[in-house]
């Protein structure tokens, strides 16, 4: 068969990945540069952040091989931070130690080592699908209909934007995509002149308006100025998910400032507006066998790194 998938973050990585070994020929849309999605990294001359994920874990027996695969060709690297959890005005240090992964030299590595063996079409927006004559066709943004037809189509993407591409389309994924509400994340990425007088890499804030803040320099192979992570908590960034991100930046910078007593030199905001799933669907993918549609992403397979990879991978087997 000839797949066409839709979206190049992790989900949409495994799915290919694991097609292509089935002998299918797969190509993938994805809508940014960049492959990679939510696992990202924002580049500067002067430093580097990664913004979305910040690490993930492994469970799964078919995860933990990906993530061997990954450790031999040193995609990714074992991250051993000192954490601190802040709660009830106190600061203290969680119970159980994890392997945490990141990407190196960048979260998106793990990612781009997945798709370098994939034919992949980055800056391709797909806005419409269609199904007729047992075959699919996309249009896309940036370079209108698609000359090739599709046997089968995967939509790799947030609920949200999957809803937009099933919407007038008469299939049981419709319900499954309207029934996950995903929620936005800010996300600040600050600068300083000197490291940080603070006795942690990273830590859990469980009280206020962030949940994360880490240092982005105490990871594996990153380089450039001091810089550190702030994500703010998802009922607060959903309550202000509109908020200029000029106001957002003041309120967040302040709430570093009040756990560090420091004061970035520079600093730049991002809105996810999709980040986190409220209600998980542990459906692990979604799949209309009549019209050869699927779904997969972290939304349907309890959220994170390693559920977005199981959901792509495990929607793949359905085609073997
Ligand atoms: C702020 C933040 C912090 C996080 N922290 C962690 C963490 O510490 N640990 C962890 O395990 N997980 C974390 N996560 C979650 C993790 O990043 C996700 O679970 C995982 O990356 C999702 O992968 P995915 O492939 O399902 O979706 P995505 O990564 O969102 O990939 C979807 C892709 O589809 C593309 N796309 C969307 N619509 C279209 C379209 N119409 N046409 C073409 N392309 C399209 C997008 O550009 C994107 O590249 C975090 C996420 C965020 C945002």
């Amino acid at each position: 068969m000839h797949i066409a998938i839709i979206g190049a973050g992790i989900a949409g990585l495994s799915c290919a990945q694991e097609l292509k070994l089935a002998g299918h020929r797969v190509s993938v849309f994805e809508k940014s540069r960049g492959v990679a999605g939510r696992m990202c990294t924002r580049k500067t001359a002067e430093w580097e952040c990664d913004h979305g994920a910040q690490y993930f874990t492994a469970r799964d027996p078919a995860f933990i091989a990906q993530v061997d695969r990954w450790l031999a060709e040193e995609a990714v690297a074992l991250w051993n931070p000192t954490i601190a959890i802040y709660q009830d005005k106190q600061w203290t240090k969680p119970h159980t130690e994890l392997n945490r992964y990141v990407g190196t030299p960048h979260m998106n590595s793990a990612a781009k080592s997945l798709a370098a063996s994939l034919s992949i079409h980055t800056e391709h927006t797909v806005e419409r699908i269609e199904f007729n004559e047992q075959r699919w066709s996309l249009s896309t943004k940036e370079h209108g209909a698609l000359a090739d037809r599709f046997d089968a189509v995967i939509l790799a993407i947030p609920a949200p934007q999957a809803q937009q591409l099933l919407q007038e389309m008469d299939t049981p994924l419709n319900v499954i995509a309207n029934s996950a509400q995903m929620l936005g994340c800010w996300t600040m990425m600050l600068n300083f002149a000197d490291k940080l007088n603070v006795s942690f890499d990273a830590a859990f804030i469980n009280q206020g308006k962030l949940s994360w803040i880490a240092n982005n320099n105490s990871k594996p192979q990153r380089s450039g100025l001091p810089t550190w992570l702030v994500h703010a908590n998802s009922a607060w960034s959903q309550e202000n998910i509109e908020l200029e991100p000029a106001e957002a930046a003041d309120v967040l910078i302040e709430a570093f400032a009040e756990l560090t007593n420091a004061r970035p030199v520079n600093h730049t905001i991002h809105r996810w507006r999709y980040a986190s799933t409220l209600n998980n669907l542990d459906l692990e993918f979604g799949m209309d066998s009549d019209k050869r549609l699927g779904l997969c992403g972290d939304w349907l397979n309890g959220g994170r790194v390693e559920g977005a990879w199981l959901s792509g991978y495990k929607l793949a087997q359905q085609f073997r």
